[in-house]
C-alpha cells in the first residue's frame, strides 16, 4: 500500500469547499484524506472505520468554538462530504472523561446534545475515543494487514516486534466509553506513539495535519504488509477448472432452506463470489476449523454473523441450515444466561455467509446489496485468515465479546430500522419489459420493493430503464426456448432464486384468418403462446426446487374472450394462453405456485403502430382519443392500471386461475 496524497488534489479540495457552509480548511482536508482511506478496500469496507478533526467553527451566537468533526453514522468514508462529519462541541465532550461510567444511551445523548446542528447525523460510536485523544487529525481503520497481525494469541508481542513503540497497544475492549478512556490512558503513557493498535480490532493513527495522520496510517499498514509478504507461503494458482458444483441448481434449494417457516418466509438474496484464492480457501479441509473461530474484527458480526455455514453441496441444504440455526440458538441462550436481567430479543438464526467447497463463498442478505456486502467482508476475511495462519495462528475474540457486539443496540442501529415494502425480498422476472405495459409493470414492481430481472428483444430502451430501476437485464428472443431457460438461470445466478414471472411479451399481427399466411400465424403462436410456456415451465421448475411457492402472471388480452375482425392471428394464441394459465393454476397449486392473467384492452403501448390504431378507430367510426375511451367507464386505460393489476395478483395469496379484467368495462369481452 502506498500513500495517495497529492498536493494538487488537496488544493482542489480546499478550493471546492472554500465557500461551503459550516466548513473550513481543516474540514476540507479531512474530507480529502477520509476519502483516500475509504476508497482503499484493504483499509475499510462498507461503512467501517472513522476519522475526525479538531477545529473551530462559528456557533449560532456568532462565537468561534472548539469542535470535533467526526464521521457521522450512515456515511461511508469513501464518498464523505462535510455534512458527514457532524461538529460536536469539544470541551464539554472531553469533560465526560471525568465520569466513572456512562451508559450507551447516555453516551449517544451526550454526543447529540453537543452537536452544533441538531439535524446532523449521529456521530460515530467511537466519537469519545477521538475526543479524548489530544491529536488534531485522527484516522481509524480495520486494515486487513493489521488484523492478520493482531488476530493472534500473541498478537501484542508480534506487533511490538514489528512496530516497536511507534504504535502503542490497547487490549480488546468493546467500543464505547470504557474503550475511549482506556485508549486515552494508553496514549498518555506512550507520548512517543504515532497511533494505537487495538488488539483484535484495528488501527488508529494521528497527526497535526491531515497528511501526517494519513501517511502514518499508510506507513503502518505497508509495514505490516511487508512483514506478511515475507512470510506468505506462495501457493501456485490452481489450474482453471469447471466448478464441481452447479450454483443454479443449488441456489434455489439453499434459498428455500434459508427461508425458514413457510407461513412467513424470510426471503434472502444470495451473492456468489469466486476467485482462485476463494476456491483455494474453501477447498482446504481446514476451512471447517478456522472458519469457526470468529470474525476478523468485531463490527463485521452484524453483517456476517459470528461464523459462516460450511455447506456440503452433495447433502441436503435444509438439514445443514437447521444445524446452523440450532447452534446459533444455543449460542444466544448461553450468552443470555450469562447476562441475567438483560432483555435479549434473539435475531434471526440464519447464516449470512455460506462457504461451499468446489464452488466459492456465498453472501446472504435481505437485499442484493446486503448479500454483496456480506460476500465482500468475507472475501477479505479469507485473505486475513490465510495471512494470520502464515505468521502464526488465527484467533478471534471469544464468543461473549462477539455477542456483546452483535446484540449492542448501537451496532444494530447501523443496519437501520426498516419498514419493508410489500414485494421486498421478491425476485421477479419480466418479459417485454422495455416499453408499454412491461415497462409500467417493471416500475410498479420496483416501486413495491421487488428485485427485477428484465428482458426484451433489444437492450436499446431496456438498458436505461433497468439502470433507473436498479434491475438486472438482458436482450432476449423469448421464442427461443433454450435462450429463455438460460436467461432464467442467469436470474437465479444473479439473485439466488426466483419468486415469480410476469410473462408479458407479445406481438399483434393482423390478417383475415382464412387468408392468414402460415408464417404469420406461426410467429404469433411462437410469441403469444409458446414463449409464455417457455417462461412458465422453466420458472415453475425453479420455483418447485426452491419450495417457497410463487406466481406466474400472463398478459392475456381482451381478444382471448372477444375476437375482433382481422385479429384472429392474435386472438387465437391469446385464447390458448388463458387455457395455459388455467393449466398452470391446476398443476402448480400443489407447489404453492399461483397462475393468473390480466385481460387488458386498448392500452396505448406501441403494440399497434399509430396508423393501425387509427385504422381500428376509424373502423368503429371514432377518433383515436375517443377510441381509447370507448368503454363503460369512458376512461382511457393506462399501462399503469395494468401494472397495478399485476402487482395485485402477485400479492393475492388466495387467488389462482383468475383473469383480472382491466379494460374500463366491456361486457362483450367479460370472461365467462
Ligand atoms: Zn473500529
Amino acid at each position: 500500500m502506498r500513500s495517495r496524497w497529492s498536493d494538487s488534489d488537496a488544493q482542489a479540495y480546499l478550493e471546492r469547499y472554500a465557500a461551503a457552509p459550516a466548513c473550513n480548511e481543516d474540514i476540507a482536508l479531512r474530507v480529502y484524506t477520509s476519502r483516500l482511506i475509504g476508497r482503499e478496500p484493504a483499509l475499510v469496507l462498507h461503512g467501517g472505520g472513522n476519522t475526525s478533526v479538531k477545529t473551530r467553527l462559528v456557533d449560532d451566537t456568532g462565537e468561534l468554538v472548539d469542535v470535533l468533526c467526526v464521521k457521522g453514522s450512515g456515511w461511508e468514508l469513501g464518498d464523505i462530504e462535510p455534512a458527514g462529519l457532524p461538529a460536536v462541541r469539544l470541551a464539554t465532550l472531553q469533560a465526560l472523561r471525568r465520569l466513572p461510567s456512562l451508559s450507551d444511551e447516555a453516551m449517544v445523548n451526550a454526543q447529540r446534545t453537543r452537536l452544533l446542528d441538531a439535524g446532523a447525523p449521529t456521530p460515530s460510536v467511537e466519537t469519545l475515543l477521538h475526543a479524548f485523544l489530544p491529536a488534531k487529525f485522527i484516522d481509524h481503520s480495520h486494515a486487513d494487514a493489521i488484523l492478520a497481525l493482531v488476530d493472534q494469541p500473541d498478537g501484542g508481542r508480534l506487533a511490538r516486534e514489528i512496530f516497536g513503540d511507534r504504535l502503542a497497544q490497547v487490549p480488546y475492549v468493546m467500543p464505547g466509553f470504557a474503550l475511549a478512556k482506556l485508549a486515552a490512558e494508553v496514549a498518555e503513557a506512550n507520548p512517543q506513539a504515532e497511533g494505537l493498535l487495538l488488539l483484535k480490532h484495528g488501527l488508529f493513527t494521528w497527526g497535526s495535519t491531515a497528511r501526517e495522520s494519513y501517511e502514518r496510517h499508510i506507513a503502518a499498514v505497508r509495514h505490516a504488509e511487508q512483514h506478511l509478504a515475507a512470510r506468505r507461503t506462495s501457493v501456485a494458482a490452481p489450474a482453471q477448472r469447471a466448478s464441481a458444483v452447479d450454483f443454479v441448481d443449488l441456489a434455489p434449494r439453499l434459498r428455500g432452506a434459508l427461508a425458514g417457516e413457510r407461513e412467513a418466509p424470510r426471503r434472502y438474496f444470495l451473492h456468489l463470489r469466486t476467485s482462485p484464492a476463494i476456491l483455494r480457501a474453501v477447498d482446504d479441509p481446514a476451512v471447517r476449523d478456522w472458519s469457526q473461530r470468529g470474525p476478523i474484527t468485531p463490527d463485521h458480526v452484524i453483517r456476517t454473523k459470528q461464523f459462516p455455514l460450511v455447506l456440503d453441496p452433495q447433502q441436503d441444504p435444509g438439514a445443514q441450515v437447521e444445524r446452523f440455526r440450532a447452534a446459533y440458538r444455543d449460542y444466544v441462550a448461553r450468552q443470555a444466561a450469562a447476562r441475567p436481567g438483560r432483555r435479549i430479543t434473539p435475531l434471526d438464526p440464519d447464516p449470512r455467509v455460506v462457504l461451499i467447497p468446489g464452488l466459492g463463498l456465498v453472501g446472504v442478505g435481505g437485499s442484493p446489496k446486503a448479500a454483496a456486502i456480506a460476500a465482500d467482508l468475507y472475501e477479505h476475511t479469507l485473505a486475513v485468515i490465510a495471512d494470520a495462519e502464515a505468521v502464526g495462528r488465527y484467533e478471534a475474540l471469544p464468543e461473549s465479546d462477539i455477542f456483546d457486539m452483535e446484540y449492542w443496540s448501537l451496532e444494530q442501529a447501523k443496519l437501520g430500522a426498516h419498514r419493508p415494502r410489500p414485494l421486498e425480498g421478491r425476485i421477479v422476472y419480466v418479459t417485454g419489459a422495455a416499453r408499454g405495459i412491461g415497462a409500467a409493470t417493471a416500475r410498479a414492481f420496483a416501486g413495491h420493493g421487488a428485485a427485477l430481472y428484465l428482458v426484451d428483444r433489444s437492450g436499446d430502451e431496456l438498458a436505461p430503464l433497468a439502470r433507473q430501476l436498479g434491475a438486472a437485464w438482458e436482450a432476449l428472443d423469448v421464442r427461443d426456448e433454450q435462450a429463455v431457460a438460460r436467461s432464467l438461470d442467469a436470474c437465479v445466478a444473479r439473485f439466488g432464486g426466483l419468486d415469480g414471472a410476469v410473462s408479458n411479451a407479445g406481438v399483434a399481427p393482423q390478417a383475415n384468418i382464412a387468408d392468414c399466411p402460415p408464417e404469420l400465424l406461426r410467429d404469433s403462436f411462437a410469441v403469444n403462446l409458446f414463449a409464455h410456456q417457455w417462461v412458465a415451465s422453466h420458472a415453475h421448475r425453479i420455483l418447485r426446487r426452491q419450495g417457497l411457492g410463487g406466481f406466474l402472471l400472463f398478459n392475456a388480452s381482451k381478444a382471448a374472450f372477444n375476437p375482433g375482425p382481422e385479429f384472429g392471428p392474435y386472438a387465437v394464441p391469446k385464447a390458448a394462453l388463458v387455457a395455459l394459465m388455467k393449466q398452470y393454476a391446476l398443476e402448480g397449486a400443489g407447489d404453492g405456485v399461483r397462475a393468473n392473467a390480466v385481460n387488458a384492452d386498448r392500452v396505448r403501448t406501441g403494440l399497434l403502430a399509430a396508423d393501425e390504431v387509427e385504422q381500428r378507430a376509424r373502423a368503429r367510426g371514432l377518433a383515436v382519443d375517443a377510441y381509447f375511451r370507448s368503454n363503460l367507464l369512458g376512461r382511457e386505460v393506462l399501462a399503469d392500471d395494468v401494472a397495478a393489476a399485476f402487482v395485485h395478483l402477485a400479492l393475492a395469496p388466495s387467488t389462482t386461475g383468475c383473469v383480472l379484467t382491466v379494460d374500463g368495462g366491456n361486457i362483450a369481452a367479460a370472461p365467462r
